[in-house]
């Protein structure tokens, strides 16, 4: 039988230490927070950032929120950047994505200073991902590898097929995993075959995007599956609900697959948390 990952137990476990490590520093006299930078009223960025301020809430995070209107400037958002780079109150700063089309993402990003940049999008932490070299790991990436750590433990050699390659989950979590030695193969959309790729993984980690891609027949037997993948789908009856990018009912001779919801999106933010402590914890070492 297919064993079912919980995500969300696992998250718990990981905020409660989050939890205790905040105490920890809040008795030298630092108190982690966050910044929380949402610009315009999409409403589903709406909904991440009141759960991301709920979490830092629970595990005794400060989080303050820039709620901007939709009109507001890319300098005026980078003027607000840098005030919070130099604010040394704030330890972690969230840009809520997307931004309005007026606003160039890539340029804004590169403003965090990257030692508050508790997303690691910036390049300095790109760069540091992919030469192994620390820094600040993207929150979706991290949560996984946390997930392969109580699945999978030691990944030295194990054949693992990443389906998607974006920026903010294909490409970091294959830096992570070829840091731990395993054998990383990253396809994408324009992938050839990539039923008979996936087939031969020990691991599969897919965050395409696509409703049930990945079939029962694309997976070996004792396979451990991955799903990062978030999808709204509208039932026959009208009803619409989130399924992720595997057909989980025909995975029952894999060893162990993440729900969606469940799975990897509570992962997500734990490590968020748990990088803003990290970020905070780094100013006290001077
Ligand atoms: P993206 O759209 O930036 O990239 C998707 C990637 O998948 C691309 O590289 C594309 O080539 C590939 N792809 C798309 N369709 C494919 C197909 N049919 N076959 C093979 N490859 C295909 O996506 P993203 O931002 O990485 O997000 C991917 C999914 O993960 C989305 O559903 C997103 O909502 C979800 N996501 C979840 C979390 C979480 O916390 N659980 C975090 C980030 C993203």
């Amino acid at each position: 039988m297919v064993d079912l990952i919980d995500g969300r137990a696992l998250a718990r476990h990981l905020s409660d230490r989050t939890a205790e490590d905040v105490a920890r520093l809040r008795a030298k006299g630092v108190a982690p927070a966050l910044a929380v930078v949402l610009v315009g009223n999409d409403p589903a960025s709406q909904v991440y950032v009141r759960r991301k301020v709920a979490e830092c809430a629970k595990v005794g995070i400060r989080s303050c929120e820039a709620a901007l209107p939709r009109e507001t400037s890319e300098a005026d958002l980078v003027a607000l950047i840098e005030a919070l780079n130099a604010d040394p109150s704030i330890h972690g700063i969230l840009v809520q994505l997307p931004l309005p089309p007026t606003i160039d993402a890539t340029r804004v990003l590169d403003r965090i200073a990257p030692e508050k940049d508790v997303d690691g999008f910036h390049p300095v932490n790109v760069g540091r991902l992919s030469t192994g070299t620390g820094g600040l790991v993207p929150c979706t990436p991290l949560g996984i590898m946390k997930l392969l750590d109580s699945i999978v433990g030691d990944l030295r050699g194990r054949d693992v097929v990443v389906i998607g390659k974006s920026n903010i989950v294909g490409k970091p979590v294959a830096m992570l995993l070829l840091e731990r030695e395993a054998t990383v193969t990253v396809t994408h959309i324009e992938t050839q075959n990539l039923p008979d790729i996936a087939r031969r993984a020990d691991i599969i980690v897919v965050a395409a995007g696509s409703p049930h891609l990945v079939r029962g027949f694309w997976v070996k037997e004792g396979a451990v599956v991955i799903d990062v993948g978030i999808n709204r789908v509208t039932d026959p009856d009208g009803r619409a609900r989130i399924v992720g990018d595997v057909a989980t009912h025909e995975m029952g001779h894999a060893r162990a697959v993440t729900p969606v919801p469940g799975g990897v999106g509570p992962m997500t933010i734990a490590c968020l948390l748990s990088n803003t402590v990290a970020a905070a914890e780094r100013t006290t070492r001077g």
